[in-house]
């Protein structure tokens, strides 16, 4: 433990935000860098607890948390980045978009404020990289064997990361243009400076890993050919398959999936080319952003920026209580009502309302007709009940469905390579994530359902270590 009176003689610092005004007028990362000397007493604030549920219960990567705060405290930089890359892949990813379950779990803030553990994270990789301490890290040589991963998302890069430097030759397929998947295609930059992922794969692409863009699996190759050119495959090809909504009118022009806007500014941002006939813009637009998770919230900070003239966002779901749920007690992942950086930024929310239909004029979107729920608590379980004559009407020219994923898509890959999925969809996987068919693995999305960019590292992780374990018994075998 660094300092035995940390947590009293140090408040939490909250992290640093441009302001508003200045964040809305371009795409830059809204969240400071942390001030280091800041860091010092954040990282004091470590109680060391004996049971540390921040590192064994909050943290989906099992981050060894108190042992790096306290090299930080002690100014051993070094020390630090050597615990924090024992367990994290890439801390200068969840430094700057995980949503910190482990500070959700801190000793600290049973009574009091958690530990700012993210920002600490964030320090000590951007300080590593800022001194040049971030070198590639290439095996010292390779086996015969040659590992296919199919999709470049954190899942996949994870899972080539480990398995390059376990001395197998890897080959990283992805459909899209560049490396990255949602950290590259759906993650605004206002979150994620796409300069921090392509500095990493750069590193990656120095330790020995090819990269394949522009390479649709199942239909530019085929799973034939990765079958009889690799010795294991790990598909970690996401869950985007979108939640559509379900009502009349859906089909006039003005209503668009997230993922497809999300998806145009980006490529935007990065001076990709987007067809003229299929830009979506919400400049001068009435946009309701239907969906109260991320991907919405990512939406209002997309439409402000573009310039739209107002911006709602539906929930189905009821408003959460303020403070932590009595059903989701510390050190749970809380239940509670939760303020994006966008949300700051403009738009309004509502909650407990369902969408009953779209209205157009010529085939074009004019309103939307909603109505209010109830949700009654019906043998345990939430069930929704409308509320007769609360019906409403919202004056729209776009909407954004941001209603979550059901699943991974990708249905004539997953049926060529003959694979099992669960009742949702997902790919079915053993302990060791593998799949029905011999030397094919998956991770992330695509076989645990849309989760969290750290929960995708971990299970890259996991995929990693099945295939080192296959491929070395299958050579023990011959
Ligand atoms: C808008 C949005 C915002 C989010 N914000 C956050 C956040 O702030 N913090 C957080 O922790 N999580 C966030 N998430 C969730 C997080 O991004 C995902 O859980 C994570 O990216 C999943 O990683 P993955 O590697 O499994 O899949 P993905 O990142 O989806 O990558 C899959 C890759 O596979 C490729 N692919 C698919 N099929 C094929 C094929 N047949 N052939 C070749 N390539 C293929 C795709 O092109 C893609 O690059 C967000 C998600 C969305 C949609
Ligand atoms: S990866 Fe996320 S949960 Fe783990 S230490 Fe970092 S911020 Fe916390």
């Amino acid at each position: 433990m660094g300092k035995d009176t940390g947590f009293l003689d140090f408040e939490r610092q909250e992290p640093d935000y441009r302001s508003v005004s200045e964040r809305l007028s371009d795409y830059k990362a809204v969240e400071n860098l942390p001030d280091e000397e800041v860091i010092y007493d954040q990282a004091a604030r470590c109680m060391d607890c004996g049971i540390p549920f921040c590192h064994d219960y909050g943290c989906p990567l099992l981050n060894i948390i108190p042992e790096f705060n306290e090299q930080v405290y002690r100014g051993d930089w070094t020390e630090a980045l050597s615990i924090l890359l024992s367990t994290s892949s890439f801390p200068e990813f969840t430094g700057r978009i995980c949503p910190a379950p482990c500070e959700a779990a801190c000793v600290d803030s049973v009574n009091g404020d958690a530990v700012t553990i993210r920002q600490i994270e964030l320090s000590i990789i951007e300080k590593a990289f800022a001194k040049g301490l971030m070198k590639p890290q290439p095996p010292a040589s390779y086996h015969d064997k040659k590992v296919a991963v199919i999709g470049a998302g954190p899942a996949g890069l994870a899972a080539a990361l480990m398995v390059n430097r376990a001395g197998y030759r890897v080959t990283v397929f992805d459909e899209a243009e560049k490396p990255g998947g949602l950290l590259r295609y759906g993650i605004p930059d206002f979150k994620l400076e796409k300069s921090v992922v392509e500095r990493r794969i750069r590193l990656m692409e120095e330790e020995g890993i090819t990269f394949e863009p522009n390479v649709l699996v199942g239909k530019d190759i085929s799973t034939r050919y990765l079958m009889n050119h690799f010795d294991a495959v790990i598909l970690t090809c996401g869950a985007r398959k979108p939640r559509d909504l379900d009502v009349p009118g859906r089909n006039l022009t003005g209503i668009f999936y997230a993922m497809d806007f999300l998806t145009q500014q980006n490529k935007r941002v990065a001076g990709e080319a987007i067809p003229v006939a299929c830009n979506i813009n919400a400049s001068g637009k009435k946009v309701v952003v239907i969906g109260g998770g991320d991907t919405g919230s990512d939406c209002i900070g997309t439409s402000l920026r573009q310039g739209a003239k107002e911006v709602i966002q539906l929930e189905i779901l009821p408003k959460p209580p303020v403070e932590r749920a009595e059903t989701t007690p510390w050190p749970m992942w809380p239940m509670k009502l939760r303020e994006s950086h966008a949300h700051k930024e403009g738009g309004s929310r509502r909650w407990s309302v369902s969408t009953k239909s779209c209205f157009g004029e010529n085939g074009v979107l004019k309103k939307i007709r909603c109505v209010e729920l109830n949700w009654l608590n019906k043998d345990g379980r939430m069930v929704p009940e409308e509320i007769k004559g609360s019906e409403f009407e919202i004056e729209t020219d776009m909407v954004l469905l941001a209603m979550g994923f059901t699943g991974p898509g990708n249905e004539s890959l997953i049926a060529d390579f003959g694979l099992e999925t669960d009742n949702r969809g997902n790919i079915k996987v053993n302990e060791t994530m593998m799949t029905n068919v011999k030397g094919v693995f998956s991770a992330g999305d695509m076989a645990h359902g849309q989760s969290l960019v750290v929960t995708a590292i971990y299970s890259g992780k996991q995929a990693a270590k099945g295939v080192i374990d296959y491929l070395s018994m299958e050579a023990g075998n011959k």
